[in-house]
């Protein structure tokens, strides 16, 4: 059959038709008047969709760069750090700390696992400068406690800064970000935004912005404060990856739309959707006899999968791109070939997720060369969703 090229992976993620449109249109220069009005709208935007009043901040990089930049400007060298790592994102906080100097101090998790709250209270001390973590660890699946760790660390008072990678967290998973005390959250252009990779955004907060006038750390392009007070004037420091404001722009008018003029119910709509789509994947994935690489905690954003005993899940993944041109994602590092990922976080509907269920029987009958229930994972997603909107229908009356 006729194959469409579709991405199923945890960023980038499908592109929202209107953004491209818009990405395509523009032309602005980013020193005038009709730009600084988008650029400004898109940041008042921008804080409803993340959910807080602190100052929010759009730059011109991939997600990484605003990781960095909250290592950079809220540090110095020799502060001591605390890093909660459970897969390859939370690594890469392990890295970035250690690159600007700080003494890192790391607790972790298995791989498909999150932290025992206890084990974190106990790593809390008064020196802790800082605290890094995810909100999903888009390399196995799982979903962390942020409001759980929020609290342990709100408890150590205003010295321990609140860190967190939301990158494939925001726009799935609820965050109440000023209640809760989160000083740092960071998201991505790639992930539920649905649009191309190149933004990173990040909301800080008073505690974080204070830290930045006495940390000592070299930072230049990923200068908070240099941002924060250019953004007060509608502009950006240095050139604005301005096509992607404008898609920027059109996607947080989708997620308006969802939310029927609300930008704050249309991200609630947008979160509910991932979960859903989440929701009918395990039931599918569960109804094929696979298992699920972080079972007891989840995410919104994406499912991973074990491959079945025997099966590298290479060949899983292989196979959609070749029958299907469905582009499912391996394991990182020392997680490949085991598992298969596959994302639902921003554009994808109950087509896109029965879709790929559909698709999963006969990849699986493929690789593993044995017979396969046709249907039953779709069976098994169907009824997820037909209980889930009967319960919507019954909320609603
Ligand atoms: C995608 C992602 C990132 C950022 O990766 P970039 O390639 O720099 O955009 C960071 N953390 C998590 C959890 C992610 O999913």
């Amino acid at each position: 059959m006729l194959r469409k090229n579709r991405l199923f992976t945890p960023g980038p993620t499908p592109i929202l038709p209107a953004a491209q449109t818009a990405m395509a249109s523009f032309s602005l220069h980013h020193r005038t008047a009709d730009f600084r009005a988008l650029f400004s709208r898109v940041l008042a935007d921008m804080k409803e969709f993340i959910g807080t009043r602190n100052d929010v901040l759009v730059l011109a990089s991939s997600g990484t760069g605003v990781m960095e930049g909250s290592v950079s400007n809220l540090t110095s060298p020799g502060d001591k750090v605390l890093v909660l790592t459970a897969g390859k994102f939370g690594e890469r906080w392990c890295d970035l700390a250690k690159a600007f100097g700080c003494a890192v101090e790391v607790l972790s998790a298995p791989y498909g696992e999150t932290f025992s709250l206890e084990d974190v209270r106990q790593k809390l001390t008064p020196e802790i400068r800082a605290v890094y973590l995810q909100a999903t660890e888009s390399s196995t699946g799982a979903r962390h406690d942020v409001k759980g760790l929020a609290r342990l660390v709100r408890a150590q008072g205003d010295n321990t800064l609140l860190v967190v990678d939301a990158i494939t967290g925001l726009g799935t998973t609820h965050f109440d970000v000023d209640g809760w005390g989160i000083d740092v959250i960071i998201g991505g252009s790639q992930k539920a935004l649905m649009i191309p990779p190149g933004l990173a955004y990040c909301a800080v907060s008073e505690r974080a912005w204070a830290r930045m006038e006495t940390a000592k750390s070299p930072r230049y392009y990923f200068d908070f404060r240099k941002e924060r007070k250019a953004a007060a004037k509608g502009e950006s420091a240095f050139t604005p990856a301005t096509s992607l404001f404008a898609a920027l722009g059109a996607a947080l008018d989708f997620v308006r739309q969802m939310g029927n003029g609300d930008l704050v119910a249309g991200r609630e709509a947008l979160i509910n959707n991932a979960e859903l789509a989440a929701e009918m994947t395990r039931a599918g994935a569960a109804a094929l006899g696979l298992k699920l690489f972080s079972p007891a905690c989840p995410a919104a954003a994406l499912t991973a999968i074990h491959a079945p005993a025997g099966i590298d899940s290479g060949a899983i993944v292989k196979e959609f791109r070749e029958t299907f041109a469905a582009v499912v994602a391996n394991g990182q590092g020392e997680m490949k070939g085991k598992l298969f990922r596959i994302a639902h976080l921003g554009f994808y509907d109950y087509l896109d997720t029965i879709g790929i269920l559909a698709a999963l029987e006969l990849v699986l009958a493929t690789v593993t060369g044995k017979p396969v229930e046709y249907g039953a994972a779709v069976r098994a997603a169907q009824e997820v969703y037909a209980r889930t909107a009967a319960a919507h229908v019954m909320g609603a009356r």
